[in-house]
C-alpha cells in the first residue's frame, strides 16, 4: 500500500502580505516534501489555512475602519494568489473562519470538557481603563521575569524564548497606549496542560528521527514543567464558546487555530466527496504526520498539540515536526512592524518564481539562522541556475536538436547502463534518503553534484568537437548527457517545479511529471525534442543595489 503523508503547514495570521521568512520557514520546505513525496508515489495531504482571529486582525481592522472579516478576506485572497505564484501546492489551503472548522473546533472542546481536560476558573485579566479593553496576551508588554529584557510580551519573550502569563511580567504596560493596566476577574476554561506531562516526556523522548534543535527545545520546556493554559477569552471576534453563559467569550485563537489540521482535512475530505476520507491520514497507523513551522511555533506543535490529540483521542499525533531556524535579510533580523523584509507579492511582481525557490533551499535555515541578500540572490541564479544547470540542458539540448534531426540522439550501446547513467541511479537514491529525513539543502546540493559531474563529462567528451569525425561518438556523449538532464528533471522537480516542467516539455515528454516516479528516468533514443530555449535568464548585478536601496527606504527601525 502507498505510504500516506499528512503534511502541516503553519497557518499565517491574515493581516498582512507573506514574506520570506514564511517561506523559507515552513511553505518552501513542505511544498519540497510533498512534491518528493508526490513523485514517489505516496498519498499526500498537504493542508493549512489563513488564520483569520486574534487581535492582529481586529487591530487592522480596526486602524482601517473596516469589519476583521473585510481585512481577513482580502489577505486570504492574496495568500492564494501568492501560493499559486510560487508553486506552493496545498491539497487545501483553508481559512479558520468557516463554518466547518467552528463546528470542528467546538467538538474538540467539548470532547476535552467531557473526558474532564478542561476545567472553569476564576483568572484575573489585564484591562486597560484608558483603551476601555481587556488586553489579549501580546498586547501587554514588560520586563521578562526569567531573563530581564525589556518589551516582553504577555505571551512569550523574544528574547530567551520562554512563554509568559500577562501576571508574570514586571512592570507590566499596554502596548497600545502605554498606560498601566489593571487585573480584572472573569470566568474562563482552562486545558489541564499539566495532566499530560508524562506522557508527553515519554513520548517526546522516543522521537529520535526529530531534529535536535526541535527534541532538545521541546525536552527542556517539558522538563520544566507544564502549566495549565486558559482556552477563552473576553472578546467577540473569533469561534464562540459552545456553552450556555459564554456568549461573551470566544475560543482563544491558540488554541483553535492549531484545530485547523484536523478541519482541513475534514474539509478536504468533505469536498471532494468521500467525508470520511481524512481518517486515512488521522487514524490510519500507515500515515505520517508532518507540521513545517518556524521555530517560533515549536511548543504548539511538539506539546501542546500532541497533548490536546491525546486528551481527544484516537487521533495521530505528529511524526515530525522539521521546524526552520529564522531567515535574516541583509544581515539583519528580519522585522515586519520596521517593514525590514522581502514581501512576497514584491517578489513575484518583478522576478521568476524559481531562482527564490532555489536560493531559500540551498540556504534554507534548516539548523541555524541563514541569511538572504539580493547578493546572494544574483550570484546564486547566475553562477548555479544558469552556469551549471541552465547552460548543461541548453547546450546539450540546442547541439542535439540542430544535429540529430530535432531529436535524441540514437547510441551505440544499449541497454547496460553507462557509469554516467549509473550516477543518476546513486543520485535519486541519496537525494531520497535526505529528502525523507527533511535535509533539503543536502538533497538539494546532491542534485547539482550531478549536474557538474555531467559538465565535467562534456567537457572531456566534448561532442561538439568529434561530431564532424565521428557523428557516433558525439551521439553516445549526448545521450549520456540527456540521460543526466532528464534524471535532473525529476530530481529537481521538487525544488525547481516550472522549470523542471518545461524541460519536461523541451525532452518530448509528455503529461505531468508526476507521473514518471522518482526513479531516473530516459527519453528514448530518437524521441522528437521540442525547440529548446534557454531554462534561466541572467540577471543584472544592477539590481542588486536597486533592491537593496528600495529596501532601505522602506525599513523604519
Ligand atoms: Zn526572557
Ligand atoms: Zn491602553
Amino acid at each position: 500500500m502507498a505510504e500516506r503523508v499528512f503534511i502541516g503547514v503553519a497557518w499565517p495570521y491574515a493581516n498582512g502580505s507573506l514574506h520570506l521568512g514564511q517561506i523559507a520557514g515552513a511553505y518552501l520546505p513542505a511544498d519540497i516534501f510533498a512534491r518528493y513525496h508526490r513523485l514517489k508515489g505516496s498519498r499526500v495531504l498537504m493542508v493549512s489555512g489563513s488564520d483569520q482571529h486574534g487581535t492582529p486582525i481586529t487591530l487592522r481592522a480596526e486602524r482601517e475602519g473596516v469589519k476583521p472579516e473585510v481585512v481577513a478576506a482580502r489577505y486570504h485572497q492574496e495568500f492564494l494568489e501568492s501560493f499559486r505564484r510560487l508553486g506552493i501546492s496545498f491539497d487545501l489551503f483553508t481559512s479558520t473562519g468557516t463554518a466547518n472548522h467552528a463546528r470542528v473546533a467546538q467538538d474538540f472542546f467539548l470532547k476535552l470538557l467531557d473526558k474532564g481536560y478542561l476545567y472553569q476558573a476564576t483568572v484575573s485579566q489585564p484591562f486597560c481603563p484608558r483603551c476601555q479593553r481587556f488586553l489579549s496576551d501580546r498586547y501587554i508588554e514588560g520586563t521578562c521575569p526569567y531573563c530581564q529584557a525589556g518589551g516582553a510580551r504577555g505571551d512569550q519573550c523574544d528574547d530567551c524564548g520562554k512563554p509568559l502569563s500577562p501576571a508574570e511580567l514586571i512592570s507590566p504596560y499596554c502596548s497600545f497606549c502605554g498606560g498601566a493596566p489593571e487585573f480584572r476577574d472573569s470566568e474562563h476554561f482552562f486545558f489541564r496542560l499539566s495532566a499530560f506531562q508524562e506522557r508527553l516526556l515519554e513520548w517526546v523522548r522516543k522521537q529520535s528521527h526529530w531534529r535536535q534543535n526541535v527534541l532538545n527545545f521541546t525536552l527542556r520546556y517539558l522538563e520544566s514543567g507544564l502549566k495549565d493554559r486558559a482556552i477563552t477569552r473576553d472578546i467577540d471576534w473569533g469561534v464562540p464558546v459552545p456553552l450556555p453563559g459564554f456568549e461573551g467569550k470566544r475560543l482563544y485563537v491558540w488554541f483553535e487555530a492549531v484545530i485547523g489540521y484536523l478541519s482541513a482535512a475534514k474539509e478536504w475530505a468533505e469536498s471532494g466527496g468521500d467525508t470520511e476520507r481524512w481518517r486515512d491520514y488521522w487514524q490510519s497507523g500507515s500515515s505520517r504526520g508532518y507540521y513545517f513551522i518556524g521555530k517560533d511555533n515549536i511548543v504548539f506543535h511538539t506539546i501542546i498539540w500532541p497533548a490536546m490529540l491525546m486528551g481527544y483521542g484516537d487521533l495521530n499525533l505528529p511524526y515530525d515536526v522539521p521546524a526552520n531556524e529564522f531567515l535574516m535579510i541583509e544581515g539583519r533580523k528580519l522585522s515586519t512592524s520596521r517593514n525590514w523584509a522581502v514581501w512576497l507579492p514584491d517578489y513575484l511582481e518583478r522576478y521568476h518564481p524559481d531562482p527564490l525557490r532555489y536560493l531559500l533551499s540551498a540556504a534554507m535555515p534548516e539548523t541555524s539562522d541563514t541569511d538572504f541578500s539580493w547578493r546572494e540572490f544574483v550570484r546564486r541564479n547566475n553562477d548555479e541556475l544558469v552556469a551549471t544547470y541552465g547552460n548543461l540542458v541548453h547546450r546539450v539540448l540546442t547541439f542535439s536538436y540542430r544535429n540529430f534531426a530535432g531529436a535524441v540522439p540514437v547510441p551505440s550501446y544499449g541497454a547496460e547502463a553507462t557509469q554516467l547513467q549509473n550516477s543518476c541511479a546513486a543520485t535519486l537514491k541519496l537525494m531520497d534518503e535526505s529528502l525523507g529525513r527533511c535535509q533539503f539543502r543536502l538533497a538539494l546540493k546532491q542534485a547539482m553534484d550531478l549536474a557538474q559531474e555531467a559538465n565535467r563529462y562534456l567537457d572531456e567528451k566534448s561532442p561538439w568537437k568529434v561530431v564532424k569525425q565521428d557523428k557516433q561518438a558525439a551521439a553516445d556523449a549526448l545521450y549520456d548527457a540527456i540521460s543526466v538532464i532528464s534524471s535532473l528533471r525529476i530530481a529537481l522537480y521538487p525544488f525547481l517545479p516550472f522549470s523542471s516542467q518545461r524541460l519536461h516539455e523541451f525532452l518530448g515528454f509528455d503529461g505531468v511529471i508526476e507521473d514518471y516516479g522518482w526513479q531516473p528516468s530516459f527519453p528514448e533514443p530518437g524521441q522528437k525534442l521540442s525547440p529548446p530555449q534557454p531554462l534561466f535568464t541572467k540577471l543584472d548585478e544592477g539590481l542588486i543595489e536597486e533592491e537593496v536601496s528600495r529596501l532601505r527606504q522602506g525599513d523604519s527601525g
